[in-house]
């Protein structure tokens, strides 16, 4: 419950709806308590229209019922029109403050690194920010607005018995505390079940989700009947379960209208009793019982309420763990702007190793990367090559050794600046589902003119076969529009870094899929296009690396071979072997 008080900083912020919400919900209910007194004045009316006979009287009970009825009528409008009033401001807050927390939350995503993207499933990270909040907002508005109903409504009815018939009042509520405790187990009956529904709901939904994105792998090894037994097995569990939550349901409404039902004939009877005594009209009978009805839904209304309220304050308790995790990489916002890379970029026993695995991807690495060098960066999979550009782009930061920027510490410069100053092309590139020319344009924060993109496409070998697509430029790529084939993505996501024309570009394993003719093209035109720009290309294949001033090469975490082409094959190591076996490749392919 207690994670339930974070929300309160959003409840003071939106405190005038809640203030006037209330006001609302008072108001809705003063005209709502109103009208059991009509129901008895019509009876009375009636009762002594009965007892007296006089031609006089006809004429006055129809002014005398039309009047009741008007009034009756006319209450009924006026809390319709609170309780309107009442959802706007209410229900209007819950949805203001559930797009507070969505925000919240999307800028916390923003903020949290690579680290906590590696260690969390998207899927679990979407729950978060879609079914959590919105069982927060209905703890906020539907929660909330029934239990302050629940109170007024009570109270106002109980002022109103009591001034009217204290004794009665007595029997009338004798069930209450009863159904109360009822209410409270059954629900916490109806809640376990309804949980054990949702779980099996949610494997259902990653079941078929699986299925859907692996619906190639599933039909080629000819798994569709396993699939649909599996699928068939856990549906079954889930319909099991829905219909013993249905019957217990089921009991639920009957038990409460039985017992209310036992309150109404209590009042009939002791009314009855006493009017037979002629301390009260038969009226006040037909009011009070008015009364119990009035009290049933918002008692019924109970269980459902706390089940809003237990659910919400799981879904923020999460929702808070969340928000405590703190980025692991300190951004740096308040330093200088400006980035200064003269000289060059130095690692110093870097080490790397990755928490969640426990695995050393880069061991003791020393080295330095001068301005306006092309370093080639090879090595097996495996071998820490992304890892080193992860470290350059300090989307993490190293676990022993630190890396330095013209002597100055890399972990103290202003992130977001030193971003801006490179160029990544990952080894597992993404696109948006938007237009191409969007796609590109992600990479940058200025306007750039269409002839620069254009440009810039170019030199990444991409244009020409945009310029076969039906829309050119502004095809759309993804769910509703076109498909890439993996080469093209690659020479998209390169154009992408290209347009910020960025002083240091790093490009990790981003030719694997283009054929080699394509791959020469892109590095002549990177290279004529950064000319006195740093780049470093990270490559499994020796071909990409001609261009490179100086190599190294990466042998399970560790730098173990460094120089020129000529110096390395000279070695006669690693890079040599890898040479001769991928010459052969090449050579075979011929
Ligand atoms: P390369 O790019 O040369 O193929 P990587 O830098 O991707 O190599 O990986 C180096 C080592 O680090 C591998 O053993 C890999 O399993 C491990 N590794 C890479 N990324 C992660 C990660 N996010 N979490 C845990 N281990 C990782
Ligand atoms: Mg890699």
């Amino acid at each position: 419950m207690s994670s339930l008080f974070y929300l309160n900083k959003y409840l003071v912020r939106y405190k005038w709806r809640l203030i006037l919400g209330t006001i609302f919900i008072i108001c809705s209910n003063v005209f709502f308590v109103q009208q059991p007194g009509l129901i008895r004045d019509a009876i009375n009316e009636i009762e002594d229209f009965i007892a007296n006979v006089d031609p006089q009287a006809t004429s006055n009970i129809l002014k005398q019922g039309l009047w009741l009825s008007g009034l009756y009528t006319l209450l009924s409008i006026l809390k319709g029109i609170f309780l309107f009033f009442t959802r706007q401001t209410i229900i209007i807050m819950s949805r203001f403050i559930e797009y507070d927390l969505k925000n919240e939350i999307y800028d916390q995503y923003q903020r949290l690194t690579f680290n906590f993207y590696k260690k969390n499933a998207t899927g679990d990270l979407m729950n978060r920010i879609s079914e959590d909040v919105t069982k927060v907002r209905m703890y906020l508005g539907p929660g909330i607005m029934y239990t302050i109903n629940l109170f007024v409504l009570f109270s106002l009815v109980l002022y109103k018995m009591l001034s009217r018939n204290a004794e009665l009042t007595l029997y009338v509520l004798t069930p209450l505390p009863i159904m109360s405790l009822l209410i409270y187990f059954v629900s916490r009956v109806i809640n376990k079940k309804s949980e054990k529904v949702q779980a099996q709901q949610s494997l259902l939904s990653t079941i078929v989700q699986e299925t859907f994105s692996g619906i190639r792998v599933v039909k080629s090894h000819v798994k569709e009947e396993s699939v649909s037994a599996k699928f068939e097995k856990e549906a079954d569990l889930y319909k099991k379960n829905s219909m013993n939550l249905a019957l217990t349901n089921a009991f639920f409404m009957p038990t409460i209208i039985l017992l209310i039902g036992i309150s109404t004939i209590l009042t009939i009877y002791m009314g009855g009793l006493q009017a037979n005594n002629g301390t009260i009209d038969p009226g006040e009978i037909a009011e009070f019982v008015v009364y119990v009805n009035m009290l049933t839904w918002p008692f019924a209304s109970v269980g459902w309420v706390t089940s809003i309220v237990q659910r919400a304050a799981a879904s923020q308790k999460r929702i808070n763990e969340f928000l405590e995790v703190d980025p692991d990489i300190n951004p740096n916002h308040d330093a200088e702007q400006e980035i200064h890379f003269d000289q060059d970029i130095r690692l110093n026993q870097v080490s790397l190793t990755y928490e969640n695995s426990g695995v050393t991807a880069l061991k003791n690495i020393d080295f330095n990367i001068k301005k306006g060098e092309t370093i080639g960066i090879i090595g097996k999979t495996g071998s820490g090559k992304s890892t080193l550009a992860y470290l350059i782009m300090r989307l993490l930061d190293p676990s022993n050794g630190n890396i330095t920027v013209d002597n100055k510490r890399l972990d103290e410069l202003n992130l977001d600046a030193w971003r801006a100053y490179m160029g990544y092309v990952p080894q597992e590139h993404f696109l948006f589902s938007d237009s191409i020319l969007n796609n590109i344009l992600f990479g940058t924060k200025e306007d750039v003119s269409f002839e620069r993109v254009q440009e810039v496409a170019k030199n990444a070998g991409i244009h020409d076969s945009i310029m076969n697509f039906p829309e050119q430029y502004e095809t759309r790529l993804g769910e509703r529009g076109i498909n890439l084939s993996g080469g093209q993505k690659q020479r998209l996501s390169i154009a992408r870094a290209l347009i910020k024309t960025p002083d240091i570009l790093v490009l990790d394993d981003c030719l694997s899929a283009v054929d080699n003719e394509t791959e020469e093209l892109i590095l002549q035109s990177i290279k004529s296009e950064l000319r006195s720009k740093t780049t470093l290309i990270i490559s499994h294949r020796i071909s990409s690396l001609k261009y490179a001033d100086r190599i190294i090469v990466m042998d399970d975490g560790r730098l173990v071979e460094h120089g020129n082409h000529e110096e390395l094959m000279s070695l006669k190591g690693i890079y040599f072997d890898t040479y001769k076996r991928q010459e052969l490749q090449t050579d075979q392919n011929k």
